[in-house]
């Protein structure tokens, strides 16, 4: 048995995989987004410092261990501290646009439900060095290209905010806690620890009564600075202008620590209750936090798990050319067919043999658009009998023809 949560991709489910992945890149790329790879192991403190004490993924859900010299690892449960952590570390320049997608396995020990998996998959695009809404409104409309566009998810939310930032947001949290410790008592216990390290985390609580008393919480809109409350207004103006509907949602919040200014979420009720699909915002901070030069960054997050459920991307097959041999010295001569046209298409050789009947069964069931059949006659006049599976006809060919019929 895999382990809980952690599933195969299996070989007839790989290619939908690798069309979504695709599919990704080939978007990024138009908008000038380059792939990273960062490695699936991180020191543990890169996401401690990262995503921040007091969320759900540094308090629950991280994969932790030691290594044999006894340094603390974790697997990581997203992308962007790491993609943070590479930036700083190869020392870009924070004075210019870089922009970066990537698409990988990530680790959250989390109770497995229908699209959410302990080993799960997220493809993201991160930009730095601009704090600029029209760079925010790009990323959002490749967000919503990518879904309705590319994978076909008709049916989705934008939901956009802003939470402020370290000028402003003070003044929201105080106001938060105010509100919150009313009712100290009934808040879960997580949610009273948050009220010291993060009262904004309370917002997004999945308790009952939480999300319940969380509901009257004061707004963070009152408590923006103007560069905040520029920011988003531009940001709604560039979305407005390109037709892009949204729903301004001043209680939205994201369960990372790292967000300044804007954050958004796009979601789908396709999934049973309202989930999200792709999820990000600005994180002005976080290089700088993280040990690098103050750069304003900005990105997102889509989980791949959920848009292979939702996703309506067919499987565009190349025509498949499948080699019967009837005899042993007819399997030398075909054989060596078989092997050069490999090379330049879809082909199978059936080496299990047997009757002409056995062998255009096996094809059949290997979706063989195409036989190539040789037996004596066909050998001994250099000819092969090609077979078109769907039209029911065939005829014979010269072997020097073979490469034109096909
Ligand atoms: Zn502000
Ligand atoms: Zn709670």
């Amino acid at each position: 048995m895999s382990v809980k949560g952690m599933a195969d991709i299996l070989p007839e489910e790989s290619w939908k995989w690798e069309k979504i992945r695709s599919l990704f890149l080939e978007n990024a790329r138009r908008f000038g987004y380059k792939l990273i790879e960062t490695p699936i192991v991180e020191h543990a403190d890169l996401f401690i410092r990262g995503i921040g004490d007091g969320t759900d993924i540094v308090d629950k859900q991280m994969y932790l261990f030691n290594d044999k010299k006894g340094k603390h690892l974790a697997l990581r449960p997203e992308g962007t501290a790491s993609a943070v952590r590479s930036f700083v570390e190869h020392k870009y320049n924070s004075e210019l646009l870089h922009k970066w997608c990537y698409f990988g396995p990530m680790y959250r020990y989390e109770r497995p439900q229908k699209g959410r998996m302990r080993q799960f998959h997220q493809a993201g695009i991160e930009a730095f060095g601009v704090d600029d809404p029209a760079l925010d409104a790009e990323q959002i409309i490749l967000a919503r290209e990518l879904l309705v566009g590319s994978f076909g998810i008709e049916s989705v939310k934008i939901l956009l905010n802003s939470i402020g930032c370290p000028a402003c947001r003070p003044g929201w949290q105080v106001a938060l806690v105010d509100y919150f410790r009313r009712y100290d008592r009934e808040l879960c216990d997580n949610c009273r620890r948050r009220l010291d390290i993060n009262p904004l985390r309370i917002l997004d609580c999945k308790v009952q009564r939480c999300s319940e008393i969380a509901k009257d919480a004061p707004a963070g809109r009152n408590y923006l600075c103007g560069s905040c409350s520029a920011h988003h207004n531009k940001l709604k103006q560039y979305l407005s202008d390109m037709n892009i509907v949204f729903e301004d949602d001043p209680m939205l919040v994201r369960g990372l620590d790292y967000y300044t200014k804007t954050v958004f979420e796009i979601t789908t009720d396709k999934l049973g209750s309202q989930s999200a699909l792709i999820a990000g915002g600005r994180y002005n901070d976080l290089v700088k936090s993280l040990g690098g030069k103050d750069s304003p960054a900005t990105g997102w997050a889509m989980g791949i798990e959920r848009i292979f459920l939702l996703s309506d991307i067919k499987h565009a097959s190349e025509k498949t050319v499948y080699f019967i041999a009837l005899d042993e010295p007819s399997k030398i001569v075909l054989f060596k067919l078989f092997a050069s046209a490999a090379k330049r298409r879809n082909c199978r050789f059936d080496y299990k043999g047997g009757s002409l009947k056995s062998q255009l069964r096996r094809a059949n069931g290997a979706g063989a658009q195409i036989c190539a059949i040789m037996g004596e006659n066909e050998r001994i006049s250099d000819t092969l009998l090609i077979k078109d599976m769907k039209n029911k006809t065939q005829k014979l060919i010269k072997i020097d023809e073979f490469g034109e019929t096909l």
